[in-house]
């Protein structure tokens, strides 16, 4: 049993996940709160908070060289994002396939972005791309104490 308890343990991962200014100025926050809710995943972290430039530069740093880099970091300063940090088994790669393809269009309906957006530009939400970067994510947006412990007690109803 502890055996098992361990290895379903060693697989919850945390994500950065943020509602970017178009999904915030669009009314879309709570739908899109709705979607990693009711997937079953754990809430640690989440606030409205206006992104300084450098936080944009830092966070996106590994698209500097691209020509929309500019645009990017004007767009995700334009106004409030909301930033969440989430918890669970999987939860980095299952957060990607519930947000969807980045062009919008390409996104599969279903998925946030193929449900709720059209262009590259104005996509709504971010999800980190792999566990390190959802760790360093996390850390990046979150200050110390901002992140809740907390017992989510329907947790046995949603994992073995
Ligand atoms: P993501 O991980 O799916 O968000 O995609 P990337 O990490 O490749 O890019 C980060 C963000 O930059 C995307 O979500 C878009 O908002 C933006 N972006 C990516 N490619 C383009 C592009 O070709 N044009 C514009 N305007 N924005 C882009
Ligand atoms: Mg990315």
């Amino acid at each position: 049993f502890l055996t098992h308890l361990k290895a379903s343990m060693e697989d919850v991962q945390q994500t950065y996940i943020m509602i970017k200014p178009d999904g915030v100025q669009r009314g879309l926050v709570g739908e899109i709160i709705s979607r990693f809710e009711h997937k079953g995943f754990t809430l640690k972290g989440l606030k409205l908070f206006q992104c300084p430039t450098e936080l944009a530069e830092e966070h996106y740093r590994d698209l500097k060289s691209k020509s929309f880099f500019p645009k990017l970091v004007k767009y995700i300063t334009s106004g409030p994002v909301v930033c969440m940090a989430w918890e669970g088994p999987g939860i980095v790669a299952a957060a990607r396939k519930l947000i969807g393809a980045t062009n919008p269009l390409q996104a599969e309906p279903g998925t946030i972005r193929g449900d709720l957006a059209i262009q590259v530009g104005r996509n709504v939400v971010h999800g980190s791309d792999s566990q390190e970067n959802g760790q360093r994510e996390v850390a990046l947006w979150f200050k110390d104490g901002e992140l809740c412990e907390w017992t989510q007690e329907i947790t046995p109803w949603l994992r073995e």
